[in-house]
């Protein structure tokens, strides 16, 4: 069995092939289990539903990994492992989640803060001699921007410096962020990697041992893991996310090229465009650009939210990474009203691209 190809490893990996065995890990649903036993409890010992969607993202990254339920108990994980008083490095516009449970810590005296750009690979390189914690989101969330993974991760850094990527916009498919040296990867599974809509789930992934010990630690005592009808419907969702993601960034690129050119948009940010901040990064590493990229409206925020109402095919609606194209104006989001009030985010979907952008474009002049 040849796993080296990703698409091949996601629908081949985390299955028994037992003869009499169903080809699919079935949900487990279960809290305890018969003694004596190596699995006592499954919000310490996990199922074997978790066990199988671990595998499969951990090998796919290159680590081990630890599922959580959600993306946000996966991010926790990695922030409350930091002694009080430590330094944190994160980007300017992280995820909202991220930046609340950062601010939050911030004024509890917890840990300092320096909020950098992730276009300015300097900022992060200096970071790294200084900071307890680096952590990246890359591309990030709403402005697409993407850090040079590659110089930042591989760069010196202090002893103890942690560096973890949320690499929830590229998926496991577009950057190996533990190639490169970060310590740890964190993906929202709720986006890509579950591909549907259907569920919260979180990962972290890890080549290091303690750190995994740590990790699974934090998971147990905060409660964060994940359920077993979550685990298998991730799954089952991540044996598609190749056909999906390869779908879904054609279709992006097109629309954004297209986007681009029509008179109504002000601007469009998407990693694969050469006027992309960028581009020139994304380029050097990344082996695919997503399928996010936001782009503003010309008028004013009041259009901008009359175009996302006009849409018939594309659903408004917050979150990414489904099969099904969505969009939203951040501005309207807790969290973001320092965005530009006529931003809209998309998640390009795996639909006929032409029926898309005539999606798009009917909108657009249904609301000049
Ligand atoms: C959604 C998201 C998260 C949080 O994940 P949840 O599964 O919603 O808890 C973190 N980072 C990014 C980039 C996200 O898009």
């Amino acid at each position: 069995m040849d796993t080296s190809n990703p698409a091949t490893w996601l629908i081949s990996a985390g299955r028994t092939r037992e003869p009499g065995a169903p080809l699919n890990v079935a949900p487990e649903f279960a809290s305890n289990f018969y003694l004596p036993a190596d699995r006592l409890y499954s919000r310490v010992d996990g199922t074997t539903t978790s066990n199988a969607l671990e595998d499969v993202v951990g090998g796919l990254e290159g680590g081990r990994a630890l599922s959580f339920a959600s993306g946000m108990a996966a991010v926790s994980a990695v922030l409350h492992r930091l002694p009080a008083g430590s330094q944190v490095a994160v980007p300017d516009d992280p995820y909202h989640g991220v930046a609340g449970l950062i601010d939050e810590g911030e004024a509890q005296g917890r840990w300092t803060v320096s909020r950098l750009d992730q276009a300015n690979t300097q900022l992060w390189l200096d970071a790294l001699q200084t900071c307890d914690l680096v952590w990246l989101e890359s591309p990030a969330n709403p402005l697409i921007t993407v850090a040079d993974l590659p110089t930042i991760c591989g760069a010196p850094r202090k002893a103890g410096c942690l560096v973890a990527v949320d690499s929830t916009f590229a998926t496991p498919l577009n950057q190996k962020p533990l190639d490169y040296g970060a310590d740890v990867v964190m993906h929202s599974a709720t986006k890509f990697i579950g591909g549907h809509s259907d569920l919260l789930a979180g990962v972290l992934i890890t080549r290091d041992d303690d750190l995994y010990d740590e990790f699974h630690h934090r998971r147990l005592l905060y409660g964060a893991s994940i359920g077993g009808m979550e685990a298998f419907l991730t799954l089952r969702g991540a044996r598609t996310m190749a056909l999906r993601v390869e779908r879904a960034q054609e279709n992006a690129m097109v629309l954004a090229e297209r986007l681009e050119e029509h008179p109504d948009i002000a601007t469009v940010r998407y990693p694969g465009l050469p006027s992309h901040q960028t581009h020139d990064i994304a380029k050097s590493f990344m082996t695919g650009f997503g399928a996010m990229m936001s782009f503003d409206t010309t008028g004013d925020g009041a259009r901008a939210s009359a175009f996302c109402e006009a849409a018939r095919l594309i659903h408004h609606a917050t979150s990414l990474g489904g099969i099904e194209s969505t969009m939203e104006r951040r501005a309207v989001i807790d969290g973001q009203q320092g965005m530009p009030p006529t931003l809209i985010r998309l998640s390009v979907g795996c639909e006929n691209v032409d029926d898309i952008w005539h999606d798009l474009n009917q909108a657009l002049l249904a609301t000049r």
